[in-house]
Protein backbone atom coordinates (compact mmCIF):
# COMPACT_ATOMS: atom_id res chain seq x y z
CA UNK A 1 0.00 0.00 0.00
CA UNK A 2 1.45 3.65 -0.71
CA UNK A 3 1.81 5.81 2.07
CA UNK A 4 -0.62 8.15 2.35
CA UNK A 5 0.54 11.91 1.19
CA UNK A 6 -0.57 15.09 1.18
CA UNK A 7 -1.11 17.93 -1.30
CA UNK A 8 -1.10 21.36 0.08
CA UNK A 9 -2.97 23.69 -1.31
CA UNK A 10 -2.36 27.63 0.39
CA UNK A 11 -3.52 31.13 -0.52
CA UNK A 12 -5.55 33.92 0.87
CA UNK A 13 -9.55 34.45 0.84
CA UNK A 14 -11.51 33.79 -1.99
CA UNK A 15 -8.41 32.78 -4.33
CA UNK A 16 -10.34 29.49 -4.78
CA UNK A 17 -8.95 27.08 -2.53
CA UNK A 18 -12.21 25.32 -1.56
CA UNK A 19 -13.48 24.60 -4.65
CA UNK A 20 -10.41 23.94 -5.86
CA UNK A 21 -9.34 21.47 -3.19
CA UNK A 22 -12.75 19.17 -3.45
CA UNK A 23 -12.45 18.78 -7.00
CA UNK A 24 -9.23 17.69 -7.14
CA UNK A 25 -9.81 15.28 -4.36
CA UNK A 26 -12.93 13.94 -5.66
CA UNK A 27 -11.07 13.57 -9.51
CA UNK A 28 -8.32 11.91 -7.38
CA UNK A 29 -10.37 9.81 -4.59
CA UNK A 30 -8.87 11.48 -1.99
CA UNK A 31 -10.24 13.23 1.04
CA UNK A 32 -10.05 16.89 1.64
CA UNK A 33 -9.13 18.70 4.81
CA UNK A 34 -10.13 22.70 5.11
CA UNK A 35 -8.30 23.84 7.93
CA UNK A 36 -10.14 27.51 8.00
CA UNK A 37 -12.85 25.28 9.24
CA UNK A 38 -10.89 24.44 11.99
CA UNK A 39 -9.79 27.31 13.05
CA UNK A 40 -13.30 29.06 12.31
CA UNK A 41 -14.63 26.44 14.83
CA UNK A 42 -12.47 27.50 17.48
CA UNK A 43 -13.27 31.39 16.92
CA UNK A 44 -17.43 30.21 17.09
CA UNK A 45 -16.35 28.55 20.25
CA UNK A 46 -14.73 31.39 22.09
CA UNK A 47 -17.83 33.44 21.09
CA UNK A 48 -20.13 30.51 22.45
CA UNK A 49 -18.05 30.88 25.53
CA UNK A 50 -17.81 34.10 25.89
CA UNK A 51 -14.38 34.38 25.55
CA UNK A 52 -12.47 37.87 24.14
CA UNK A 53 -10.70 36.94 20.94
CA UNK A 54 -8.11 39.64 21.07
CA UNK A 55 -6.73 37.88 24.96
CA UNK A 56 -4.68 35.31 23.72
CA UNK A 57 -4.19 34.13 27.01
CA UNK A 58 -7.51 33.13 27.24
CA UNK A 59 -7.84 31.55 23.69
CA UNK A 60 -5.13 29.44 24.82
CA UNK A 61 -6.90 28.36 27.85
CA UNK A 62 -10.39 27.45 25.91
CA UNK A 63 -8.05 25.41 23.14
CA UNK A 64 -6.39 23.89 25.87
CA UNK A 65 -9.47 21.93 27.28
CA UNK A 66 -11.03 21.64 24.45
CA UNK A 67 -13.15 18.32 23.71
CA UNK A 68 -13.17 17.90 19.98
CA UNK A 69 -12.66 14.48 17.87
CA UNK A 70 -11.48 14.51 14.13
CA UNK A 71 -13.83 12.20 12.27
CA UNK A 72 -14.50 11.34 7.92
CA UNK A 73 -17.53 12.92 6.88
CA UNK A 74 -19.08 12.88 3.25
CA UNK A 75 -15.21 12.72 1.81
CA UNK A 76 -13.90 15.54 4.40
CA UNK A 77 -12.28 15.32 7.55
CA UNK A 78 -13.98 17.51 10.23
CA UNK A 79 -13.27 18.85 13.47
CA UNK A 80 -16.33 17.65 16.04
CA UNK A 81 -16.91 19.60 19.15
CA UNK A 82 -18.50 17.44 21.36
CA UNK A 83 -19.62 15.55 18.68
CA UNK A 84 -21.03 18.08 16.63
CA UNK A 85 -19.64 20.08 13.47
CA UNK A 86 -21.02 23.80 13.25
CA UNK A 87 -21.33 23.50 9.66
CA UNK A 88 -22.86 27.12 8.83
CA UNK A 89 -22.36 28.95 12.29
CA UNK A 90 -18.44 29.52 11.54
CA UNK A 91 -19.90 31.15 8.84
CA UNK A 92 -21.19 34.23 9.83
CA UNK A 93 -19.96 37.80 9.32
CA UNK A 94 -18.84 37.46 13.30
CA UNK A 95 -17.37 34.31 13.69
CA UNK A 96 -15.34 36.04 10.27
CA UNK A 97 -14.13 38.43 12.05
CA UNK A 98 -13.39 36.90 14.94
CA UNK A 99 -10.96 34.27 13.35
CA UNK A 100 -8.16 36.31 12.40
CA UNK A 101 -7.83 37.20 15.97
CA UNK A 102 -7.59 33.10 17.48
CA UNK A 103 -4.93 32.47 14.60
CA UNK A 104 -2.47 34.04 15.96
CA UNK A 105 -2.12 32.82 18.85
CA UNK A 106 1.21 30.71 19.49
CA UNK A 107 -0.77 28.19 21.04
CA UNK A 108 -3.24 28.09 19.02
CA UNK A 109 -1.31 27.18 15.76
CA UNK A 110 0.75 24.50 17.45
CA UNK A 111 -2.61 22.81 18.65
CA UNK A 112 -4.02 23.00 15.02
CA UNK A 113 -0.94 21.71 13.61
CA UNK A 114 -0.42 18.77 15.75
CA UNK A 115 -4.67 18.27 14.50
CA UNK A 116 -3.86 18.54 10.67
CA UNK A 117 -1.12 16.24 11.12
CA UNK A 118 -3.43 13.50 12.90
CA UNK A 119 -5.19 13.65 9.73
CA UNK A 120 -3.73 11.65 7.14
CA UNK A 121 -4.44 8.60 9.92
CA UNK A 122 -7.37 8.63 7.41
CA UNK A 123 -5.84 8.78 4.06
CA UNK A 124 -3.72 10.84 1.47
CA UNK A 125 -5.72 14.20 1.75
CA UNK A 126 -5.91 17.95 -0.20
CA UNK A 127 -6.03 20.52 2.75
CA UNK A 128 -5.86 23.93 2.29
CA UNK A 129 -5.16 27.02 4.10
CA UNK A 130 -2.66 29.06 4.75
CA UNK A 131 0.57 26.92 5.85
CA UNK A 132 0.34 24.06 5.25
CA UNK A 133 2.68 23.30 2.84
CA UNK A 134 5.22 26.01 4.76
CA UNK A 135 4.25 24.77 8.43
CA UNK A 136 1.90 21.87 8.94
CA UNK A 137 3.11 19.24 6.06
CA UNK A 138 6.94 20.76 5.02
CA UNK A 139 7.71 17.71 3.84
CA UNK A 140 5.44 17.13 1.21
CA UNK A 141 6.32 17.81 -2.45
CA UNK A 142 3.28 18.62 -3.97
CA UNK A 143 2.56 22.16 -2.78
CA UNK A 144 0.67 24.57 -4.38
CA UNK A 145 -0.14 28.79 -3.59
CA UNK A 146 -3.05 29.69 -5.49
CA UNK A 147 -4.09 33.48 -5.79
CA UNK A 148 -6.04 35.53 -7.96
CA UNK A 149 -5.99 39.51 -8.42
CA UNK A 150 -7.74 41.99 -6.05
CA UNK A 151 -10.75 42.72 -8.41
CA UNK A 152 -11.88 39.32 -9.07
CA UNK A 153 -11.16 38.11 -5.45
CA UNK A 154 -13.97 41.24 -4.32
CA UNK A 155 -16.06 39.85 -7.22
CA UNK A 156 -15.93 36.15 -6.02
CA UNK A 157 -16.93 37.47 -2.31
CA UNK A 158 -19.79 39.61 -3.38
CA UNK A 159 -21.19 36.83 -5.56
CA UNK A 160 -20.87 34.73 -2.75
CA UNK A 161 -22.82 37.23 -0.34
CA UNK A 162 -19.85 37.59 2.07
CA UNK A 163 -20.20 41.50 3.51
CA UNK A 164 -16.83 40.91 5.27
CA UNK A 165 -13.81 43.11 4.86
CA UNK A 166 -11.73 40.37 3.92
CA UNK A 167 -8.71 42.73 3.37
CA UNK A 168 -8.40 43.25 6.49
CA UNK A 169 -8.35 39.69 7.69
CA UNK A 170 -5.74 38.38 4.49
CA UNK A 171 -3.46 41.59 6.44
CA UNK A 172 -3.75 40.00 9.65
CA UNK A 173 -2.96 36.66 8.27
CA UNK A 174 0.30 37.76 6.56
CA UNK A 175 1.55 40.05 8.37
CA UNK A 176 1.14 37.69 12.04
CA UNK A 177 4.28 36.44 13.26
CA UNK A 178 3.63 32.84 13.35
CA UNK A 179 3.01 30.83 10.25
CA UNK A 180 2.51 34.30 8.60
CA UNK A 181 0.37 33.41 4.48
CA UNK A 182 2.97 33.66 1.96
CA UNK A 183 4.01 30.97 -0.39
CA UNK A 184 6.11 28.25 1.03
CA UNK A 185 9.37 27.10 -0.74
CA UNK A 186 8.66 24.84 -3.69
CA UNK A 187 5.03 25.57 -3.90
CA UNK A 188 3.91 25.97 -7.49
CA UNK A 189 2.15 29.85 -7.39
CA UNK A 190 -0.75 29.95 -9.71
CA UNK A 191 -3.16 32.89 -11.03
CA UNK A 192 -6.18 31.25 -11.58
CA UNK A 193 -8.12 34.79 -11.90
CA UNK A 194 -9.04 33.73 -15.74
CA UNK A 195 -9.04 29.93 -15.10
CA UNK A 196 -12.20 27.65 -14.72
CA UNK A 197 -11.82 25.06 -11.60
CA UNK A 198 -10.87 22.16 -13.96
CA UNK A 199 -8.42 24.15 -15.55
CA UNK A 200 -6.42 24.55 -12.15
CA UNK A 201 -6.83 20.98 -11.43
CA UNK A 202 -5.57 19.38 -14.31
CA UNK A 203 -2.75 22.04 -14.30
CA UNK A 204 -1.90 20.56 -10.52
CA UNK A 205 -2.25 17.15 -11.42
CA UNK A 206 0.45 18.04 -14.33
CA UNK A 207 2.53 19.20 -11.67
CA UNK A 208 2.25 16.49 -9.49
CA UNK A 209 2.62 13.84 -12.26
CA UNK A 210 6.02 15.83 -13.08
CA UNK A 211 7.37 15.30 -9.21
CA UNK A 212 5.82 12.21 -8.80
CA UNK A 213 8.22 11.30 -12.11
CA UNK A 214 10.97 12.97 -10.70
CA UNK A 215 10.69 10.77 -7.88
CA UNK A 216 10.19 7.47 -9.86
CA UNK A 217 6.46 7.28 -8.64
CA UNK A 218 3.47 5.88 -10.62
CA UNK A 219 1.73 8.75 -11.91
CA UNK A 220 -2.08 9.69 -9.91
CA UNK A 221 -4.92 8.95 -12.54
CA UNK A 222 -8.23 11.01 -12.12
CA UNK A 223 -10.86 8.51 -10.97
CA UNK A 224 -13.52 10.78 -12.00
O1 LIG B 1 -10.01 29.61 4.65
P1 LIG B 1 -10.86 30.42 5.59
O2 LIG B 1 -11.22 31.77 5.06
O3 LIG B 1 -12.05 29.67 6.09
O4 LIG B 1 -9.90 30.64 6.85
C1 LIG B 1 -10.34 31.41 7.94
C2 LIG B 1 -9.15 31.97 8.69
O5 LIG B 1 -8.48 30.93 9.40
C3 LIG B 1 -8.06 32.67 7.89
O6 LIG B 1 -8.35 34.02 7.61
C4 LIG B 1 -6.86 32.55 8.84
O7 LIG B 1 -6.90 33.57 9.81
C5 LIG B 1 -7.09 31.22 9.52
N1 LIG B 1 -6.32 30.13 8.95
C6 LIG B 1 -4.98 30.03 9.27
N2 LIG B 1 -4.24 28.97 8.85
C7 LIG B 1 -4.81 28.02 8.10
C8 LIG B 1 -6.17 28.11 7.71
C9 LIG B 1 -6.89 29.20 8.15
O8 LIG B 1 -4.45 30.90 9.95
N3 LIG B 1 -4.08 26.96 7.72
Amino acid sequence: MTKPFVIAIDGPSASGKGVTSRRLAQMLGLLTVDTGAMYRTLAWHCLRMKVDVTDDKKVAALCRKWKTSLVVQDGQVRLLVDGYFPEKEIRTAEASAAVAHVAQVRFVRDWMKAKQRECIQFGSCVMEGRDIGSNVFPETDYKFFLDASPEVRKRRRERDGVQEDVHARDKRDSQRAHSPLMPSLGALVIDNSHQVVQETCDLMLEEINARRKANRLVPLKPVA
